[in-house]
């Protein structure tokens, strides 16, 4: 590893593996630069290389193969709805890129970055003035977590709002890396613990986002935050029922990874809410309370299952 500093913007996704190889956890891959500069800027991380992925034209297709719809990890959240196939099919995943932070923002920021986007907790993302004076927590270097008034676990929230829609529909990630490309399901990426929210490997590089075309689903999306022009989530709630009457709730906000609910149509709807419920581990890190935010999710899933069936 060098400890020299480097911009690059590599035209293939071999040579991006290179300098992620060389720089190995000294590095970031930037596509919109939307959460990885701000947590740069702001002392929440650090690193020597900014690896500009920009340059890798592939990563910017759409395209239906066999089964599958394909969404290169680069496509801006801005031009999820000029592709007929995604609104057509897809229309909740355009709604929920559309209530992603603001219209500027979403005109550089892509839907790979959005799926790995930072967790976030309100004593963890302030400046280093504000964090040293609050005392440091979990995330940054100190031994206890101030949202949950001392525990040893770290409950920062999961904020991507594209998440559990795509969840929601089955999608899979294409991921390469050193050891060649697998492909995932999304939701079998994000570990539930707040300091280290994702298990890839620090050189993983997603390149695409399928979604199957063999079932319909119809998707219920909904998103609370104080403003609705800019801030990040404070819960978001996505619920599919595909046309074997399968039924897939997917939380978001609330937990440090999207929490996932598999049902049936017809089923109890109040005990599908509650098992959602018991399932996250909301903790008071956020605008709203804890128990505000639990209420609400009560609310949303409740209103989009009767809105369902
Ligand atoms: C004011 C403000 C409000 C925001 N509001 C929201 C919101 O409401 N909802 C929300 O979901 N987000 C929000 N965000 C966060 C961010 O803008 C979005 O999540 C955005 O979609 C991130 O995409 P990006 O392309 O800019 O990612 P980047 O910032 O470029 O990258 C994000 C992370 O993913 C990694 N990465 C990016 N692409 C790849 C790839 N192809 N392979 C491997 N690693 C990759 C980067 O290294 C980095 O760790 C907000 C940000 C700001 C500044
Ligand atoms: S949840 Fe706790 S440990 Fe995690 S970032 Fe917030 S205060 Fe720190």
């Amino acid at each position: 590893m060098t400890s020299e500093r480097l911009y690059t913007k590599p035209t293939s996704v071999q040579e991006a593996l290179q300098t992620a190889r060389e720089y190995k956890n000294d590095f970031a891959f930037i596509a919109g630069g939307t959460d990885a500069l701000v947590n740069k800027y702001q002392g929440n991380v650090d690193y020597n290389c900014m690896i500009d992925i920009t340059g890798l034209h592939e990563l910017k297709q759409v395209s239906v193969s066999g089964n599958d719809l394909s969404i290169g990890a680069l496509v801006r959240l801005d031009d999820l709805g000029k592709f007929g196939m995604i609104t057509d099919r897809f229309p909740a995943l355009v709604q929920a890129a559309g209530e992603v932070a603001s219209p500027m923002l979403r005109k550089s920021a892509t839907l790979g970055g959005n799926v790995l986007c930072e967790n976030r907790c309100s004593y963890y993302n302030q400046s280093e003035f504000w964090r040293e004076a609050v005392g440091y927590c979990l995330k940054c270097e100190g031994d206890i977590c101030i949202a949950t008034g001392g525990k040893k676990a770290c409950f920062s929230k999961f904020v991507s709002d594209t998440a559990p829609v795509l969840i929601a529909a089955n999608a899979r990630l294409e991921v390469h890396d050193t050891d060649g490309v697998r492909i995932i399901p999304l939701e079998a990426i994000y570990t539930g613990d707040g300091i280290k929210p994702r298990n890839l490997s620090p050189t993983s590089l997603v390149t695409r986002i399928v979604l199957p075309l063999t079932t319909e689903y119809q998707i219920i999306f909904r998103k609370l935050r104080p403003r609705e022009a800019v801030d990040f989530t404070s819960l978001t709630t996505a619920v599919s029922l595909d046309k074997a009457g399968l039924v897939r709730i997917v939380v978001g906000g609330v937990d440090p990874k999207p929490v996932v609910i598999d049902g049936k149509k017809g089923e109890d709807k109040d005990a599908l809410v509650k098992k959602a419920l018991s399932k996250c581990r909301v903790v008071d890190n956020d605008y709203y309370s804890r128990n505000y935010r639990r209420d609400m999710m009560q609310l949303f899933l409740k209103e989009s299952l009767d809105q369902m069936w």
